[in-house]
């Protein structure tokens, strides 16, 4: 099926996200599994580019596209080349920067959009607590006011871009027993006394992201970092995960993984190995279907992309997209490793790494289970 969500001026610049993949991420592949993250300076070149600031006014460094295609665009060439490019990625510019441009004040915008475009500043987003990231509204980090400033403690996990951020927006208790009406959103930046980082995480896949815990103890938040309304914070997130929630099912769509149309996944410390070795008559059948199921599956995210631009995309259409996306790049991945037999389980092919990278797609940005209750409450179910 030809797909119709984008324009000439969306390919024109898939070429330049392309160029990107091409000339700063594929060279340093390794790299950026040896350091378990992607360095500052390749997220600086992806600012020259004008990757970074795609919704962001030009009155801060950005490009005001103002058409989430263009995130969409970026999300898909950047899962060609792998997973964790696109999530390192896709939480600054996706998830990261509504909260800025949206709620943030004019003197915040300053201070931090143009060095989020040039990426100068890279940002995180702080929700889940080592107690639970499924109930957000039960989150437990605090932060109490003293004066024009808040005093933050507590702690959270599994934080992409964690490590090496310069802002994390970080969600906070600020009022005891409002319970989702009493939390608050902050921007913690590098260096505040009493900001620590622990470990960054060994992950089953996505090797190249920098997932790490962060700790807050009494850091000393001045009132001009409170991003959004006092108690609001909940609201503002909800209000934003659904474009955190398709811009996922975008990057879970756009991953190759039909053997026969992508090379990456036929080779390895061997070369380029024939595509028929791993296609075996018998599974042109299983491979047919195995393409239906991305192409369906495609079709429904690219409608969720244009309602969301219209601003018509709800809460329960970005679950549904979500979770479907996630299982089924689940199942398809887990389908090609079978079909590639026991080269499909080495690490060197790229149907492998595919695989193990997908499988959290199913737990984050909302875990499966988690978007089932929303569309079932929908239902009244
Ligand atoms: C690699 C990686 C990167 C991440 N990046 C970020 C990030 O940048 N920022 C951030 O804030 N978080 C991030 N997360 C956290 C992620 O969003 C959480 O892992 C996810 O929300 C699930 O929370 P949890 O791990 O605490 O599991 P829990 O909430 O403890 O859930 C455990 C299990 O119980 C199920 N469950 C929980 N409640 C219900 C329910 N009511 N009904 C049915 N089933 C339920 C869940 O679906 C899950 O299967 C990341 C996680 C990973 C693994």
């Amino acid at each position: 099926m030809p797909r119709n969500v984008y324009t000439a001026d969306h390919e024109t610049f898939r070429e330049t996200a392309r160029e990107f993949v091409e000339r700063s991420l594929k060279p340093r592949a390794q790299q950026f599994i040896d350091a378990r993250s992607i360095d500052r300076e390749v997220w600086i070149e992806a600012g020259k580019q004008g990757l970074l600031g795609l919704e962001v006014p030009e009155t801060y460094g950005g490009s005001e596209a103002r058409d989430f295609r263009f995130n969409a665009i970026l999300a898909e060439e950047l899962s060609k080349f792998n997973a964790a490019a696109s999530s390192c990625f896709g939480i600054h510019t996706d998830c990261v920067a509504p909260y800025l441009v949206d709620l943030g004040t004019d003197e915040q915008k300053q201070r931090w959009l143009p060095g989020f475009c040039t990426g100068e500043i890279i940002t995180a987003i702080a929700m889940t607590e080592p107690s639970g990231g499924s109930d957000l509204a039960a989150l437990k980090s605090t932060a109490v006011r003293d004066g024009e400033d808040w005093i933050l403690n507590g702690s959270k996990t599994f934080i992409t871009n964690g490590y090496q951020a310069d802002l994390v927006v970080v969600a906070a208790r600020t009022s005891p027993d409002k319970g989702a009406k009493g939390i608050t959103l902050f921007g913690v930046e590098t260096g505040m006394p009493g900001f620590e980082r622990g470990r960054k995480f060994d992950k089953v896949g996505q090797d190249e992201s920098d997932t790490a815990e962060l700790f807050f103890t009494d850091v000393r938040i001045p009132g001009a970092n409170v991003i959004g309304e006092v108690d609001r914070g909940f609201i503002a997130m909800m209000e934003r995960l659904p474009q955190e929630r398709v811009g996922a099912a975008v990057s879970n769509s756009a991953r190759p993984a039909d053997p026969g149309r992508d090379d990456r996944l036929r080779q390895g410390t061997q070369g380029l190995r024939s595509a028929d070795r791993f296609v075996p008559a018998q599974q042109v059948p299983h491979r047919r279907a195995l393409q239906t199921k991305l192409e369906v599956t495609q079709a429904y995210v690219d409608d969720c992309i244009e309602a969301h631009n219209e601003r018509k995309l709800t809460a329960i259409d970005a679950a549904k997209a979500k979770w479907w996306s996630a299982q089924v790049q689940n199942d398809v991945l887990d389908a090609c490793v079978q079909l590639y037999g026991g080269y499909g389980y080495m690490n060197e092919y790229r149907v492998a790494r595919a695989w193990r990278d997908a499988r959290v797609t199913k737990i984050w940005a909302g875990s499966n289970e988690i978007m089932k209750e929303l569309i079932g409450r929908d239902l009244g179910l």
